[in-house]
């Protein structure tokens, strides 16, 4: 198939790359020329805007930061509406609040274009695998008729619901990838001052109840003081503000997320914003005046 594919990030690369690997046929489109080259070199062409793109494949995926993002890319000006005619298909694959993938689903069915929000799980190393953890919503039939193509980026593709319910499910999964790794950093910076090694304590706990495939991935970047980004406090900022703005639209109110969100946004004002989200650990060795690690 000819898919279209706009922004080409830490996620967007390695995703073409697997679209590549399964046969199809990808265009592509990046503001970051350098983005677009490292595509193209595997395979990809190149269009000249994301309204070209659109004009040129029946399948558009968007791979991008936010909502105000995504929604210029779609509705702005050369955007992929202006591109799109009856019967082609957007599948967003970025984490954006549920409401703007509503508002940017609203907006594509006016030209009868039909919509997911697909969001994913995985990071960068899953991304390369073709192994990312894909969450799904929009109307099923769509789902059901696209579900081969999003198999060639994850390994596990799932139905949850209809048009905001991909994005809504994400923001769960941030919360918990958030407040867990909260509870590592904030439980190994109290054994340390204790005077206790928190690598003996990630060995004697890991196997047990609190054991938790971010404490396997994040305790030991806690350990080593490495917090080259994986996943940035900035992007998950961005995601922990769509929870707060998501719960307290429906009533549900977040004490804990609200709580994160602040200590990140003091790692954000400290210049770490760059940093992976393990970095929490930073700003526990700020209130407490103990490292955990080196
Ligand atoms: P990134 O910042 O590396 O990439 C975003 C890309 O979008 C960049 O290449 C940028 O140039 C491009 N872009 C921005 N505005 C554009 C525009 N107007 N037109 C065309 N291109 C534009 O981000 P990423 O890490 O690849 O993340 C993308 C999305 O996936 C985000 O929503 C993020 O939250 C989500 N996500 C990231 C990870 C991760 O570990 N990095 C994991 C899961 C989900």
């Amino acid at each position: 198939m000819k898919i279209g594919f706009i922004g080409l990030g830490i996620m967007g690369k390695p995703m073409v790359k697997n679209l590549l690997k399964a046969g199809h046929d990808v265009i592509v489109y990046d503001i970051i020329e350098n983005n677009v080259k490292d595509a193209v070199d595997a395979g990809a062409k190149s269009g000249t805007s994301p309204a070209d793109v659109a004009s040129q494949v029946p399948l558009v995926i968007t791979m991008l930061p936010n909502s105000p993002h995504v929604k210029t890319v779609v509705m702005g000006e050369k955007g992929v509406l202006e591109g799109a005619e009856k019967g082609k298909i957007l599948i967003d694959m970025s984490s954006i609040a549920p409401l703007a993938s509503q508002e940017i689903e609203k907006a594509c069915a006016a030209k009868g274009v039909r919509m997911l929000d697909a969001p994913v799980s995985g990071g960068e190393p899953k991304a390369v695998d073709g192994t990312l953890a894909v969450m799904a919503g929009g109307d099923k039939a769509l789902f059901d008729e696209v579900k081969d193509i999003l198999f060639s980026m994850g390994s596990s593709v799932v139905y949850c619901g209809g048009i905001g319910a991909g994005n809504t499910t994400k923001l769960a999964n941030q919360i918990i990838v958030a407040l867990n790794i909260a509870a590592v950093a904030e439980a190994f910076t109290m054994v340390k001052k204790a005077g206790v090694e928190p690598e003996l304590v990630f060995e004697a706990i890991k196997g047990g109840l609190a054991g938790s495939t971010v404490m396997n991935a994040k305790a030991p970047m806690m350990i080593e003081g490495n917090f080259k980004p994986g996943f940035k406090i900035d992007l998950h900022i961005k995601d922990l503000a769509n929870a707060l703005d998501t719960g307290h639209g429906v009533g549900a109110p977040l004490p804990l997320t609200a709580s994160v969100r602040e200590m990140m946004e003091t790692l954000h004002a400290d210049g770490a914003g760059q940093d992976d989200h393990s970095a929490l650990a930073k700003y526990y060795a700020k209130v407490s005046g103990t490292k955990i690690g080196k």
